[in-house]
């Protein structure tokens, strides 16, 4: 038995196997080949075993996910057997001599930039099939394997450190825990653990051994440790530990469809974040009133190429939809920082936390902006939408925001399009904000406070740094006093104010909160319930 201790990113307790993730890297080189004949062969043999791999895929999402969602790997397998596409690799290989992982990047690169700038909608978004189907014959071709976790059964998954793209793209209904050796507690992937509610530890001292891969294991998020192979009496113990865990959670239940009153009467508005359209059941499961944050730069993480607007008016009209009339915030791409997304072609940057991120990149990018809020603004004629923008700073990015959101509103109406009314307020998460709220507070309709980036930008601590965890202190006065601050300076301009932070779901706070007057909270639908409980006992 072995037992390592990390830090606990959320309470409860998994028990399961281990599946140890492993990051395949692998560096494309161009060389040259010998025999291009024998090059030829072997792309030959990585198209056979792609296209076996795409039928096996289809067969699997055709029983998992219906046909609709299926149909894209045959779409791929039909790229795979494209003449033109073919042609341009070999012609590659046989006249350049070319390794052929080089040929079918190069070639992959070449069809998505032709089909990125057609006018049709459905062929601009081939771009990005293109990109995945080269990409899977280069990882067979290199003898890399496939990204991401493959597994049967519900794992406990080890890593080293994981992004939030990586976590973003996982099969979540396969996760029963998440281990790392790496990360800090406020970042967005301890953040996305939590919206799964999942167990997880970060900064863990155990070793990424082979042979714990497949081991039993438990996790245990209250004392912050995984214990591989736990003797008969301490796995004994931990499934009397989760029974009783999960007793806690499901008297919990008994307050859906209750109030979020204080005894002397004061209401506030309990909301959850979501990260993804998947993440509407848990939502629903939860009872939140509303949206209070979709963090719509999940929707641009994980990809090879922008999403599309149809795209994007489809996920924000179905997590609307399912809504029902409900609330929803969503808040325009926040990526940058921790959120590294390739095909955005950032500049790397010394200091990204303070860099070109999120609104900045909106502003500096109009046309990635203007196709986020079409989408937005479509969507918004099937539901309550209500929009905020992140990382602001100053009145004039505000007026900057509102006058394109004015354009769009425009072409909209010139197209035929019908949209409804839409509130629009801003993340205050920056001191900046804070500090001049009163100012900010004239030119919306509410304020949303992001605790988790007010932290970091007021303490100068990187959340992402994990040797700052024991530092990075969101109750700091000087924290709670922008928060008061900011919620005193909405409510004399006569808007709502809420957090959507993770400091939202610290019961410890939830006292300070109501008496300061914050008018909604929004949380991981983890706590929904909890956060409805210590309201209601004040
Ligand atoms: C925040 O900063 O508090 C916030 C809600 O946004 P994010 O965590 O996604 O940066
Ligand atoms: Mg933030």
């Amino acid at each position: 038995m072995i037992k390592c201790s990390g830090k606990s990113v959320l309470k409860g307790i998994a028990i399961g196997r281990i599946y140890l993730y492993k990051k395949q890297e692998y560096v494309l080189k161009q060389e040259t080949v010998e025999n291009p004949e024998a090059e030829a062969e072997r792309l030959e043999k990585a198209r056979v075993t792609a296209g076996s791999q795409l039928e096996e895929l289809y067969q699997k999402a055709l029983v998992e996910a219906g046909e609709e969602q299926a149909m894209i790997f045959d779409v791929h397998k039909m790229m795979l057997e494209d003449e033109d596409y073919l042609d341009s690799i070999r012609g590659m290989i046989r006249d350049e001599k070319m390794n052929a992982e080089y040929a079918v990047s190069l070639t992959g690169d070449n069809f998505a930039g032709v089909f990125a700038s057609m006018d049709d909608e459905y062929m601009k978004a081939r771009s990005a099939d293109v990109l995945d189907i080269s990409k899977r014959l280069i990882r067979i071709l290199a003898g890399v394997g496939e990204e991401g976790m493959v597994s049967e059964e519900p794992v406990i998954l080890l890593a080293d450190d994981l992004s939030p793209s990586e976590t973003v793209q996982m099969d979540k209904s396969k996760i029963l825990a998440i281990v790392t050796k790496h990360g800090s507690t406020n970042s967005h992937t301890a953040i996305l653990a939590r919206s799964m509610n999942i167990p997880a530890l970060v900064q863990t001292d155990v070793a990424l051994l082979e042979e714990y891969n497949g081991a039993k294991a438990v996790v245990d998020g209250f004392g912050g440790t995984i214990i591989i192979n736990p003797e008969e009496d301490v796995l004994e113990r931990m499934i009397q530990k989760k029974m009783e865990y999960e007793k806690e959670r499901t008297a919990l239940q008994e307050l859906k469809g209750k109030d979020n009153v204080t005894s002397d009467g004061r209401r506030i508005n309990l909301y959850a974040n979501i990260g993804n359209v998947s993440d509407v059941d848990k939502v629903l499961e939860s009872d939140a009133g509303g949206i209070g944050l979709f963090r719509s730069e999940f929707i641009y993480l994980g990809r090879e190429d922008y999403p599309t607007e149809e795209e994007q008016f489809l996920i924000y009209k179905e997590v609307l939809s399912r809504m029902e009339g409900k609330k929803v915030i969503i808040r325009t791409l926040d990526i940058g920082a921790d959120k590294q997304v390739d095909y955005f072609k950032l500049p790397r940057e010394e200091n990204p936390a303070m860099g070109f991120r999120a609104i900045r990149i909106c502003l500096e990018r109009p046309e990635v902006f203007k196709t986020q809020l079409r989408a937005i603004y479509r969507a918004s004629a099937f539901g309550t939408a209500a929009i905020m923008f992140p990382m602001i700073i100053s009145v004039g990015e505000i007026r900057k925001i509102k006058k394109i959101v004015e354009e769009v509103k425009s072409e909209l109406t010139k197209e035929g399009i019908s949209f409804n009314r839409v509130e629009l307020g801003i993340m205050v998460e920056t001191p900046a904000a804070a500090v001049i709220s009163d100012e900010l507070a004239k030119e919306v309709e509410f304020f949303s406070i992001g605790t988790n980036d007010l932290t970091q930008y007021t303490l100068a601590i990187d959340r992402q740094n994990q040797n700052l965890d024991d530092f990075y202190d969101s109750h700091h006065e000087a924290v709670l006093r922008l928060i008061r601050m900011t919620v005193e300076n909405g409510h004399k301009a006569g808007i709502w104010v809420g957090i959507c932070g993770e400091l939202g779901s610290d019961t410890t706070l939830t006292k300070k909160f109501v008496d300061m007057g914050v008018d909604e909270l929004s949380v991981s639908p983890t706590y929904v319930l909890s956060v409805r409980k210590a309201v209601r006992d004040l």
